[in-house]
């Protein structure tokens, strides 16, 4: 029950929003439960006219439940029964063309009833669920969008692709038919229950006996399918993370004749999601067989029970066609039980991601940062990602319009240094200021809005190239577009490409070189029109050619901003006003480029193992 309750909490707010159609559905829901009841009356009804009685009005209402309202039911029987007299047949009497067309219509008149308000409400319930699953995914993707970078460093892909396609596709089945059954099938068996009541209480207290028991295979069927659901999310979220990473390095993997080794990765997984789909199947299928043999043991006693007390066949024909629909339901039940058990789990990794908060977050009354004027500033800023110090006491100025190179080996805190100022992450000790604000009191939007990223994953979208560039500001022109792509040294190209800048680039922009894929990056942070540069080692990946030719835009792009440029290749920081060599988090020089040389210090001796000299520089 607390499964339930916390997917109902869930999902209310949302299925709330559509409470109109909700509300029509549940009330189709319910006609079409209790509707099911006129089969038992209609089986009876046709049944008893097989029996020479001379009319249906004399039929004796035995064992009948007293009461005033079972007097109301039993007048409105009559009545109905008066209006179908002329239309149905009976044994013994001619048939005329109305009884023909009255005896054919009269069960698929009864069924299209039921199919019909069967069918709305399910439609009604339907809508609801569809659109309250889409809003819910989009929730999903707004909240993880907002979450920190700590989160995604700590999580896989594949985390994410189950969290919105079977956490939030788990709901969307309980959804869709979870809650339409969950209404119709109670009814179904109050309204069958009633009219076997209506009919004989006696014969309905025998022919219910069997079902509570149902209750007990549905009960640990369910808590298995929760067990296994929570397995089979494990093993999805490991398959589609080998998904993403073997299909996004096809070129390693071929390279380094890997095929073998992926296969047998995903054979490991595959295996066991076949072994827990198994399991599932087991259990889904063994309720069934044990709710229907315990209908038939109802069945059966209620076939006793008439053959000894000598009832008529018309209330056999009615009780039992009761009886088999009873089980219906019953079974029907069992089912939403196992959509509810898995999205229990669905639902449950919605809450933990719903319920996790950005560990940078805006502050209440968050201030739009102005344009940079003056400049920025590392003020004694300690950081760590865990317990290991990974800067320590950093002091940096920069003031507007100058250059700042980072070096240092692998490992000394150079791409921390660029998170900390786009606010990936909070100094642990120490603040950031621009033109003297600290950064944390500024919205996220205005101080990331000041800065373009050049770094060295060069992500391109599966979009065309125009898009592509646009991203850097999402309101550029055209003319915006090809001028940022000229002064980046991609127009070229991009002209040269089938469409121009309207040729879809695919994913990663597999079409393309490392050289050009950096120039469109280069174009987007053009377009950005940001004051302040980061290059993140922008051209390490790129061979000598396409460094070449990167590096002039790159200059270009310097121009006029204020730039952190992170790089291993030392020769690309001749141009720096200032030079910060980091050790272990630490700044243990700085410095011109020159200057840094003359030294002979740690830059220097960076230099000459990339076989620069004080001479050559
Ligand atoms: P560099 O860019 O100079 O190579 P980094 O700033 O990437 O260095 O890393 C500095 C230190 O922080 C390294 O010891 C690295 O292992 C650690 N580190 C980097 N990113 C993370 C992270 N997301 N979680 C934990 N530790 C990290």
């Amino acid at each position: 029950m607390e499964n339930i309750r916390q997917i109902f909490d869930f999902g209310w707010p949302y299925v709330r929003r559509y409470w109109g159609r909700l509300a029509l559905g549940i009330l189709l829901g319910v006609a079409f439960g209790l509707f099911n009841a006129t089969f038992v009356w209609g089986t009876k009804t046709l049944f008893e006219r097989l029996e020479p009685v001379e009319s249906t009005m004399d039929v004796p209402h035995t064992n009948a439940v007293p009461g005033a309202w079972k007097a109301k039911l039993n007048a409105l029987n009559d009545r109905v029964l008066a209006v179908a007299d002329g239309w149905l047949p009976r044994v013994g009497v001619p048939l005329e063309t109305k009884q023909i067309i009255g005896g054919l219509m009269f069960l698929p008149i009864l069924v299209f009833l039921r199919s019909g308000i069967g069918y709305a409400s399910v439609y009604c319930l339907g809508w609801v669920s569809e659109y309250a699953v889409r809003d819910i995914k989009l929730d999903a993707h707004k909240k993880l969008q907002g979450l920190s970078m700590d989160y995604f460093h700590a999580r896989q892909l594949g985390d994410h692709t189950m969290l919105i396609n079977r956490g939030a596709g788990s709901l969307h089945r309980c959804l869709t038919y979870g809650v339409a059954d969950a209404i119709k099938e109670p009814f179904t068996i109050l309204g069958l229950v009633a009219a076997m009541f209506l009919l004989d209480w006696e014969l309905a207290l025998f022919g219910i006996l069997f079902a509570p028991l149902s209750v007990i295979p549905i009960y640990f069927v369910g808590r298995k399918l929760r067990r296994v659901a929570k397995v089979a999310y494990t093993k999805g979220t490991e398959q589609d993370s080998l998904m993403v990473e073997v299909y996004t390095n096809m070129r390693t993997i071929k390279a380094y004749g890997l095929e073998r080794l992926q296969q047998s990765r995903f054979a490991e997984i595959y295996q066991k999601l076949a072994r827990v789909g198994m399991k599932s199947l087991q259990a889904r299928h063994l309720q069934n067989p044990v709710i229907e043999l315990l209908s038939m043991f109802g069945a059966g006693v209620i076939i006793l029970f008439v053959f000894h007390t000598g009832k008529s066949t018309p209330q056999l024909v009615g009780f039992l066609t009761g009886m088999i629909m009873l089980y219906q339901p019953i079974k029907k039940l069992g089912g939403i039980n196992q959509y509810y058990q898995e999205a229990s789990v669905g639902v449950g990794m919605l809450r933990t991601a719903f319920g996790t908060e950005p560990s940078v977050a805006e502050v209440t009354e968050a201030k739009a940062l102005p344009r940079l004027r003056e400049g920025l500033k590392f003020e004694v800023v300690d950081f760590s990602y865990g317990d290991e110090p990974v800067l320590r006491g950093l002091d940096v100025e920069l003031p507007k319009g100058t250059k700042l190179g980072v070096v240092g080996e692998s490992g000394a805190g150079k791409s921390t240094l660029v998170s900390l100022l786009l606010r990936f992450y909070d100094p642990t000790a120490g603040s950031i200021t621009i033109d003297g604000a600290d950064i944390r009191e500024a919205s996220l939007e205005s101080l990331r809005g000041q800065m373009a990223l050049v770094s060295q994953e060069i992500v391109i979208f599966n979009q065309s190239v125009a898009d592509n560039i646009a991203c850097g500001k999402l309101d550029a022109t055209r003319e915006d577009i090809i001028a940022a792509a000229k002064a980046a040294n991609a127009h070229e190209f991009i002209e040269g490409l089938p469409e121009g800048y309207d040729t879809h680039l695919g994913e990663q922009g597999t079409r393309l070189s490392g050289g050009q894929r950096q120039r469109i990056a280069i174009a987007r942070a053009f377009v950005r029109e940001a004051p302040i540069l980061i290059l993140d080692e922008a051209t390490a990946s790129l061979d000598s050619k396409a460094e070449a030719e990167v590096q002039g835009a790159i200059d270009r792009l310097e121009e006029g901003r204020t730039v952190v440029c992170v790089a291993h290749r030392l020769s690309t920081l001749r141009g720096m006003d200032r030079i910060i060599v980091l050790e272990a988090g630490r700044v243990v020089e700085t410095g011109g480029f020159a200057e840094l040389m003359e030294r002979n210090g740690a830059f220097a001796a960076m230099a000459r193992k990339q076989g620069i000299t004080s001479s050559s520089a």
